[in-house]
């Protein structure tokens, strides 16, 4: 990925100058966060204002370094909310046009499949979802949506896969309660993605439209400033009688601090939104909670030993009906990718002053996964579900990341109350690569001052209702 341009060094004021002085740069926009949010952001702002100047502040040594690198990168189409159907389908669409033209995002369709207890199956055929004005089945609502999925019963679902055990019995089921599996349901235009590779698209078209970069560079403060006034005091403190705006963001690069100045600015710092916010006294709605996944190697002949599509020679990306477990093969390394996202008894990571407590700030920079956490979790549900293929299990690798939670399952895009030049889009909640170019057209949108967004698919959505205070937006139950 490509160096930090020399030039954007020449824009940083030294903190002990405080005043902005001609020679300094001020930014069209400033974004902070080189993670898959920042870069599509970017690349979309300055597809709408060629001209502009627009600067990512990355405190890691390079872009995507953050939780897009950690992701699963999975896409799907399968949602039951249609807002989401949209986001997620006019990105994919997106990434579609651009392999039209040879970019390589590492994608392999491999399917979703939901193995489902008859109870799940039985909600599902309830009439429970809105569709321009009327009640319609989760069935009816994809085939409205001319979504491709399949339905599998449970003679279909073992002849499909050898390995899967539908109905777990003995002491290890019993102690997990392990659900029976009575239906497969398998959305078709599904599969994963190599989350570096969507990165690196939007930086290209970043930097090839002339945006900057600036890694290892840690944004410690957002400084206010009377609107009014041109001039930058760092110690300017905020009275209730007067309107304000950020003047510039306090940044600390080789322990050297010094403060970089910009018309507008966006935060796209994902699960730690918060922690530029909390102190200024802005919202988000949004909390950070630790994921893990964890590789399995050696295990081809379990990925392979399937007849789901003659199109795909691996088992599907796979969700259990017990304890959220879910699989993802990885067809060219021989390896199975596993995870749960864990809810009670998992907390949510606090939110800490940048300059505080070490330990607190290496769990969110460098979040280390729990061996114990396979061992405990996931490993008996494995063992249930296909009987024998886990048992000797000795070696696993594990990573970990931070989702951004918001509490609907939904991106938060918004202006900060009271701060008229400050933006922020995080709270992807675990979707942010499937739907980066979607989350980055409303964000380029609200920066902008404008009231509707256009997606790649020609969808146009009022950005309001990704907002805090003005949400309006239906819950997402298909989170995982
Ligand atoms: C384990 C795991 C599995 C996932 N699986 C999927 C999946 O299957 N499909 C999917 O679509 N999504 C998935 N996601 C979610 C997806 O990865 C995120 O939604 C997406 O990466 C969010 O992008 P972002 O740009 O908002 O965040 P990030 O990539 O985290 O970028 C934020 C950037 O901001 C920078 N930053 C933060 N604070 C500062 C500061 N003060 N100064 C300077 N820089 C700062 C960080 O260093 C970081 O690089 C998963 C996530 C995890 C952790």
């Amino acid at each position: 990925m490509e160096d930090v341009p020399d030039t954007v060094t020449d824009s940083v004021t030294d903190s002990d100058t405080d005043t902005v002085t001609d020679s300094v740069t001020v930014y069209d926009y400033c974004i902070v966060g080189g993670g898959v949010l920042g870069c599509a952001i970017g690349k979309t702002l300055l597809e709408k204002e060629p001209d502009a100047k627009i600067l990512i502040v990355e405190k890691f040594a390079n872009a995507g370094f953050g939780n897009s690198s950690r992701s699963n990168a999975l896409y799907r189409n399968i949602f039951d909310t249609e807002l989401n159907i949209q986001i997620s389908a006019s990105s994919l669409l997106y990434y579609g046009s651009e392999e039209a033209k040879g970019e390589d995002f590492g994608r392999r369709e491999i399917g979703y499949l939901f193995l489902w207890t008859q109870e799940q199956y039985d909600t599902y055929l309830e009439p429970s979802l809105d569709h321009q004005g009327e009640r319609f089945s989760f069935f009816d609502f994809l085939d409205a949506h001319s979504i491709d999925y399949e339905v599998f019963n449970a003679e279909q679902l073992k002849q499909r896969w050898p390995d899967l055990e539908l109905e777990p019995t003995g002491e290890l089921a019993e102690m997990i309660a392990a659900n029976k599996i009575s239906w497969g349901f398998w959305g078709k235009n599904c599969g994963a993605y190599l989350p570096d590779l969507v990165v690196k698209h939007y930086l290209k078209k970043f930097m090839q439209m002339g945006g900057q970069t600036l890694y290892n560079t840690r944004v410690t403060a957002l400084k206010l400033g009377a609107v009014d006034s041109a001039e930058f005091d760092p110690d300017y403190v905020p009275a209730v009688w007067q309107p304000h705006e950020i003047k510039a963001i306090e940044v600390d690069r080789d322990g050297q601090s010094s403060y970089i100045h910009s018309k507008r600015f966006v935060l796209a710092t994902g699960a730690w939104i918060n922690q530029l916010l909390d102190p200024l006294g802005g919202r988000s709605m949004i909390k950070a909670k630790k994921r893990q996944l964890f590789t399995i190697d050696h295990v081809s002949d379990f990925i392979f030993s399937n007849n789901f599509s003659q199109d795909h020679s691996t088992i599907p990306f796979v969700i259990l009906p017990t304890g959220g477990v879910y699989i993802k093969p990885l067809d060219k390394a021989g390896a199975l990718v596993v995870g749960t996202s864990d809810k009670i008894g998992r907390s949510f990571a606090p939110t800490y002053s940048l300059r505080g407590d070490r330990d607190l700030d290496a769990e969110m920079d460098d979040p280390q996964a729990e061996d114990d956490f396979f061992m405990y979790n996931i490993l008996p549900i494995m063992q249930a579900y296909f009987p024998g293929v886990f048992d000797d299990l000795t070696k696993i690798k594990g990573s970990a990341g931070h989702y951004a939670y918001s509490i609907d399952g939904n991106p938060v895009i918004d202006k900060v109350k009271g701060v008229p030049n400050l933006f922020f889009a995080s709270g992807a909640s675990g979707s942010g690569i499937m739907k980066a170019d979607s989350i980055a057209r409303l964000c380029a949108a609200v920066a902008r001052g404008e009231p509707v967004a256009k997606l790649f698919n020609g969808t146009e959505i009022d950005v309001r209702i990704f907002g805090v205070e003005t949400r309006d937006l239906p819950d997402e139950t298909l989170v995982l």
